[in-house]
């Protein structure tokens, strides 16, 4: 006899990760190019002598610096294995079969997976014709069933990002018993001085008495953690408790931990990396409006390129001139900004697309 599943597995979407296609330059993960600083890698090779012991599961170190980097009380942080994990913990932790998640779509593919893994229903709000979230329709989704909104800032895949002022209507519009959770893994590529650090918005809000707020943050993208999974949640005090109580035990590795408090004692340094993707970020997407290309103005790491039914076409060009992007057919293609040498190839590859 075959194990029986769950009956909706078959109809769960996959997680479709970025490709690597050997000898190519990929642009398609958002990962920084750039490889690890050698004080995180020393990090990394001295905490390798103790990884016979399991990890902190409080992670005590990384909390109590990112509680005195951000002004946040540590009972109002929680780590997770790739801030990924935190999305799915916060859905864990607010939704079961009869509660709902609302998100802009598209947006990260992550969403609609983790919130269907969970069992939750969701609601789906396309995006403006300019690409950015649109939050009167967000607003206006949200039902009795709602626990989440997801407000991806800037937007993945489009790169689009929302003003203070916008953030602050849309949080004022949304029942004080719904989760907002802004997810601002592209948060140190924002250049905008009208787009909110979240952090800073979320303490403005809890201070007000509204305790719905949270934010997402990662190691992933800036400080280039990809490959060893964490991100962190700032939250109040009862929505913290929450994600700590859906947490799997020890998920956040010991080698993650010490990269991620390396990479804070080294955050100069990976900043001025991301100045650099910055100012790439608007070369690449100047570059291709004199192509003809339409692109969003992008506050983070990546440009969209909103090809719609040429998107495939586009994605086999670019393959063929060794250039991993990554596609979503029928939409778009969105592009990381890499290095110099990277972006100049894809840039090469975009020019000579006619289709
Ligand atoms: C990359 C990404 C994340 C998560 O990254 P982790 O590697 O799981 O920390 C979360 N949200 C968005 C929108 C992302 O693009």
């Amino acid at each position: 006899m075959t194990v029986r599943t769950r009956a909706d597995l078959g109809a769960l979407p996959s997680y479709v990760p970025g490709r690597s296609v050997p000898g190519a330059v990929k642009l398609a993960s958002n990962e920084v190019s750039a490889g690890p600083l050698p004080s995180v890698v020393r990090a990394i090779a001295d905490a390798a002598t103790a990884v016979n012991r399991y990890p902190d599961t409080a992670a005590t170190d990384l909390v109590a610096r990112l509680g005195d980097r951000l002004g946040v009380p540590t009972d109002q942080l929680a780590v997770g294995c790739g801030s990924v994990t935190l999305c799915q913990q916060l859905v864990q932790a607010t939704c079961t079969e009869a509660d709902e998640v609302v998100f802009p779509w598209r947006s990260f593919e992550a969403y609609p997976i983790i919130t269907a893994v969970v069992g939750a229903g969701q609601t789906r709000v396309p995006l403006t014709a300019g690409h950015g979230l649109d939050l009167d329709a967000m607003a206006g989704a949200v039902t009795d069933r709602t626990r989440l909104v997801f407000v991806c800032n800037p937007n993945n895949p489009t790169g689009t990002a929302l003003t203070a002022a916008e953030l602050e209507r849309f949080v004022d519009r949304v029942p004080t018993d719904v989760l907002v959770v802004v997810d601002e893994a592209y948060k140190e590529f924002v250049d905008d001085p009208d787009v909110p650090d979240g952090v800073e918005f979320a303490k403005a809000q809890w201070a007000a008495g509204r305790d719905n707020v949270a934010v997402l943050r990662t190691f992933s993208k800036a400080y280039g953690l990809a490959g060893l999974r964490v991100g962190y949640a700032a939250a109040s005090p009862a929505v913290a408790e929450a994600l700590r109580k859906v947490y799997v035990p020890f998920s956040v590795n010991a080698l993650a931990q010490v990269a991620a408090v390396a990479s804070l004692d080294a955050e100069d340094e990976l900043m001025a990396r991301c100045r650099a993707v910055v100012a790439e970020r608007g070369r690449v997407r100047a570059e291709l409006l004199a192509a003809g290309f339409e692109v969003p103005v992008s506050q983070a790491n990546f440009v969209w390129l909103p090809l719609g039914e040429r998107t495939a076409a586009f994605n086999e060009h670019c393959l063929a001139h060794k250039v991993v992007v990554r596609a979503f057919a029928g939409d778009g293609a969105r592009v990381t900004v890499g290095e110099v040498g990277e972006n100049e190839a894809f840039l090469a590859a975009a020019r000579s697309f006619t289709g």
